[in-house]
């Protein structure tokens, strides 16, 4: 009795915390697919006045340039070494309105086969409007802001030819100085003011089939012209072929470089690892600076995440991760964050489908 006591206290602490944070909750049995959706999981996705939900018509209630994304992250969480599922997508209310949707889910497992998903839905359409709005007026200052600093920085380097031609080392250094400010700050407006940099939904990948392995070694040597003193080891076999955007996973390997060269100001040594499987091509990145704490590992892909302790101290726009993990989660990779067995630094992780 006592026991069933507690039992209902707790079923109905759960009804009121998801009845307060408007959290539906989900259950989608995988063999023969049935759907069991709560009354406010129904009313998060526009479908408050249907008796039950199937999973057709939760695709349905998808808005069509979103349906593909959701899939392959249901699919994604289903492979093997998944387990997690997370989602962001759009569907219109009754009333016409169009609604941010976050799906979480979890995978279960009967004799290792997926059988099962259980999660959760939250309308996240005030954040949405939030970091839209955030965007509008980061372009608009960055914007603003790019004519003054391109002005500087030309008066900057004219100051420098002269001090130099001078001879007077002492000023001629603190004009370079400067001068480099300059230039840091530029790539940083230019980074933030991009539109193509902070939307990552919408990528458009133009694939080709291309070697991964000289990929890695194009980026390595162009990242050694800007940082010559960083010493890079790459372990690759003779070639990894892919079908994918090659600028793309270029951009994501120069983010992963820089960070792994940003965050590690004691060590200069990097290690890059190619490994081929059947189906996939793995690629890490390895560096021994820094480190990341493990409850940061998921937060890092995060739209504008910074680490608080590096905040202040290291340049940053905390865009180029969540990027990444766009790129790569749209050509049907996965990325993630590790540590690395002897606890030093981050080891950086990448997949892509094989050719
Ligand atoms: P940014 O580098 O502009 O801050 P990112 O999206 O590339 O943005 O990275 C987000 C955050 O993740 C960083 O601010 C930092 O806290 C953390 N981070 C990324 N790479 C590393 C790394 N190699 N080592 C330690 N921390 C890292």
């Amino acid at each position: 009795m006592g026991h069933d006591q507690t039992l209902y206290v707790s079923q109905e602490h759960l009804d009121i915390a998801l009845n307060h944070t408007k959290l539906g909750f989900w259950e989608l049995e995988l063999e023969n697919p049935r759907m069991i959706c709560t009354p406010q999981c129904k009313i998060n996705i526009g479908a408050g006045e249907k008796p039950t939900v199937s999973y057709e018509d939760l695709i349905n209630a998808i808005i069509p340039e979103d349906r593909e994304k959701m899939q392959a992250d249901v699919a994604l969480a289903l492979l093997p070494g998944g387990g997690t599922y997370n989602s962001q997508y759009r569907v219109i209310h009754p009333d016409g309105s169009l609604h941010w949707i976050e799906a979480n889910g979890k995978v279960l497992y009967q004799n290792e086969k997926p059988y099962r998903m259980v999660g959760t839905t939250l309308d996240i359409t005030a954040k949405k409007d939030m970091e839209m709005l955030k965007d509008e007026l980061l372009s608009f200052t960055t914007h603003e802001l790019k004519t003054p600093v391109t002005v500087i920085r030309g008066y900057l380097q004219i100051l420098y030819t002269f001090i130099e031609k001078t001879g007077n080392t002492r000023f001629a250094d603190i004009s370079k100085k400067s001068l480099d400010a300059t230039e840091r700050m530029t790539r940083l407006l230019k980074e933030i003011a991009d539109p193509e940099y902070r939307k990552g939904d919408q990528i458009i990948l133009q694939k080709q089939q291309f070697d991964v392995c000289t990929l890695l070694a194009d980026t390595i040597a162009s990242i050694n012209m800007v940082s010559p003193q960083t010493q890079f080891r790459l372990h690759a076999s003779n070639s990894a072929l892919v079908m994918a955007d090659r600028d793309r996973i270029g951009q994501v390997l120069i983010n992963l470089l820089n960070n792994a060269i940003k965050f590690a100001p004691d060590s200069s040594e990097i290690v890059m690892v190619v490994d081929q499987f059947e189906d996939q091509i793995k690629i890490s990145i390895r560096d021994r600076g820094i480190g990341l704490s493990e409850n940061e590992y998921a937060k890092i892909f995060q739209k504008y995440y910074r680490s608080d302790q590096i905040k202040s101290k290291v340049e940053g726009s905390g865009i180029g991760l969540y990027l990444s993990s766009e790129i790569i989660t749209r050509h049907g990779g996965r990325i993630w964050v590790e540590q690395p067995e002897d606890k030093i630094g981050s080891k950086f992780i990448f997949t892509l489908p094989k050719v």
